[in-house]
């Protein structure tokens, strides 16, 4: 997801300390993708006006219990790590930072450090994907929300990893 800051190259960090920032967080997103593929929120919630313009581009959408309208994460638009719309994505995608684009942002978190941390959530929800059944009809696309709904065969310790990197890293203060 991300905001338009996103493709700032000198963070506030990096400003203090007279350096420019080797790497934007847009960067990160596109490499990173875990937001996106629903790994701590359900729904990315979107305008009508913005429902129309998905669905003109063969983007499916959902709509809540509550009626409102929302991409049901993970999200169709999403190629490998990266949006594929991420020029023209909805607004609440473009406002969306979690916690670790925050701190790459302002110059709290290395690059090098941010993708290792990416690197190594990506992996955890390589295992957990592959310890899962195949999708079947109905499931929802998330493969957190399908561990949640089937459990895996190892039991629950990574489905506990993987929550604690995205405690740890991605969910801050006032986040889920
Ligand atoms: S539209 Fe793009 S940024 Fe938004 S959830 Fe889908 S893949 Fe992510
Ligand atoms: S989880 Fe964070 S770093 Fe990854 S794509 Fe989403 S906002 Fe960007």
């Amino acid at each position: 997801m991300g905001g338009a800051e996103k493709w700032a190259r000198v963070s506030p960090g990096h400003l203090a300390a007279g350096i420019p920032c080797p790497m934007t967080v847009g960067e990160l997103c596109v490499a990173c993708g875990i937001c996106c593929r629903g790994a701590f929120f359900r729904y990315a919630l979107l305008s009508d006006e913005e429902v129309g313009r998905l669905h003109a581009l063969g983007i499916p959408t959902a709509t809540r219990r509550n009626g409102q309208k929302a991409i049901r994460l993970g999200c169709a638009a999403l190629r490998g790590t990266a949006c594929t719309l991420y020029e023209v994505r909805p607004r609440v995608c473009h406002a969306y930072f979690c916690q670790l684009a925050f701190r790459l942002r302002d110059g709290l978190v290395t690059p090098e450090a941010a993708r290792q941390i990416v690197a190594e959530t990506q992996a955890v929800l390589a295992q957990l994907e592959a310890e899962l059944p195949p999708r079947a009809e109905g499931d929802p696309p998330s493969a957190v929300e399908r561990a949640y709904q089937y459990g895996l065969s190892s039991g629950p310790a990574l489905l506990r990893r993987a929550e604690a990197l995205f405690r740890e890293h991605y969910l801050g203060p006032g986040q889920p």
